[in-house]
């Protein structure tokens, strides 16, 4: 049978994977990136990602500022549903708001990779040096970077529906002008709305004239009436127009604390959401998934001219980044009365607004950046 050859393959193009193809290719692999979608394609996300993610991608703001939608974030306004509202400023950008169609295809093609999109992974087997897809590609790694549902990690024995995760509802809108002229949701400073157990929260971020209304919880029950609640509440307060559309998107992923998926098999590692690496308080998964992408591509680069399938260090390199699997402290790990208790507490203080939900939770101002190189 005759198959196309490449070093590594990477099912999915999201952040995680363009990310890996982007760090393997400057290492001179050579790397096909397959995705279902063909891009520019929608991801629900808000779209909210943090300095580091720019820095670690060797990414000038300004330059994707240049055609691409780049809000500058430099506060945001805090409260529990229906309590007090907080807002804390920082005089200086914190964060940015980007869409993900524009971003996610801006970062794919950047990686320089050969793309296959709309190709779907349909089969995929072990032989010996490696592994072959769809019948079609010969690769002697496989980087399985296809987010919560990745058929890689499915193949190596994830069941998504059966881990606990976050469950999530958005929808993205651009706004016409009689509506950015009503939003008083501030471009500059999102919105956050949590659920007082902590164990969620909504949001209102606007990008230019793009606004984004969304809930996400830890548990799945009941979110379809708790999103409506929201989305009643902010109709109230004019924060969203009025004939808002009523269909939102859901989606689900692992937040680290709660994921068990096996990041390393022979020959295949996983990145991203396919591994589950999103931040718990927050769900940022975007900085994860870029940065298990560059420590993915580190690692098979390092087993170069040892044995290949030598990965075992990207287990522990993601352990020295995000802590030990299965042992992080998590406020939703809380029982729900002692986590409201917290919460309400936090959330009435414009210090601990301030100092822990926004800077360690949300911004982790004391985690630097990841260097790409
Ligand atoms: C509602 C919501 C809001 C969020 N908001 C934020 C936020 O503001 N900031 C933040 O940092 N994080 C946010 N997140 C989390 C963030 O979206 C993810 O953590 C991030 O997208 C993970 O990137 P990834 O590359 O691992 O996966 P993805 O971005 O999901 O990319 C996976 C890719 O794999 C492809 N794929 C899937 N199946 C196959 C297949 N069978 N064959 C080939 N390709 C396949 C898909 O088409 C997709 O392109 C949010 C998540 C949700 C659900």
């Amino acid at each position: 049978m005759n198959t196309r050859r490449c070093d590594v393959l990477v099912v999915g193009g999201g952040p995680a994977g363009s990310t890996c193809a982007w760090a393997l290719r400057r290492g001179g692999a050579d790397v096909v990136v397959l995705d279902r979608a063909v891009f520019p394609r929608d991801k629900p996300c808000a779209g909210w990602v943090t300095p580091p993610v720019f820095e670690a991608l060797e990414l000038d703001p300004e330059e994707y500022r240049r055609g691409h939608v780049l809000q500058p974030i430099s506060g945001f306004v805090t409260s529990w549903i229906g309590g007090p509202r907080i807002a804390t400023g920082y005089g200086e950008v914190v964060s940015y708001g980007i869409l993900r169609c524009e971003f996610d295809r801006f970062l794919l093609q950047r990686s320089k990779a050969y793309r296959c999109e709309g190709t779907a992974l349909r089969t995929l087997r072990r032989v010996a040096g490696g592994w072959i897809a769809n019948e079609e590609w010969s690769a002697r790694m496989v980087v399985g970077a296809g987010g919560h549902f990745c058929p890689v990690a499915r193949g190596l024995g994830a069941v998504p529906s059966a881990e606990p995760g976050v469950v999530a509802q958005e929808i993205e809108l651009h706004m016409d002008a009689r509506q950015q002229a009503a939003c008083p949701v501030d471009a500059g400073a999102p919105e956050l709305f949590f659920c007082p157990d902590l164990r969620g929260y909504g949001w209102c971020v606007r990008k230019q004239d793009v606004l984004n209304v969304g809930f996400g919880r830890l548990d799945r029950a009941d979110l379809a009436p708790r999103v409506r609640d929201f989305v009643a509440l902010l109709r109230e307060s004019g924060r969203v127009p009025a004939d808002l559309p009523a269909r939102f998107k859901g989606h689900a992923y692992l937040v680290y604390p709660f994921a068990r998926r096996r990041l390393v098999h022979e020959g295949a590692l996983l990145i991203g959401d396919a591994a589950g690496l999103a931040y718990s308080a927050s769900g940022e998964g975007i900085r994860p998934a870029v940065e298990s992408g560059l420590l993915a591509a580190r690692t098979i680069l390092a087993a170069r001219g040892r044995r290949l399938d030598d990965l075992a260090p990207y287990a522990a390199a993601v352990e020295a980044r995000f802590g030990r699997r299965g042992s992080n402290a998590s406020p939703a790990r809380l029982p729900s009365p002692l986590a409201a208790w917290i919460g309400r507490r936090l959330l009435s203080s414009p210090w601990a607004a301030r100092r822990v939900v926004l800077d360690r939770w949300f911004l982790h101002a004391d985690q630097a950046a990841m260097p790409a190189a």
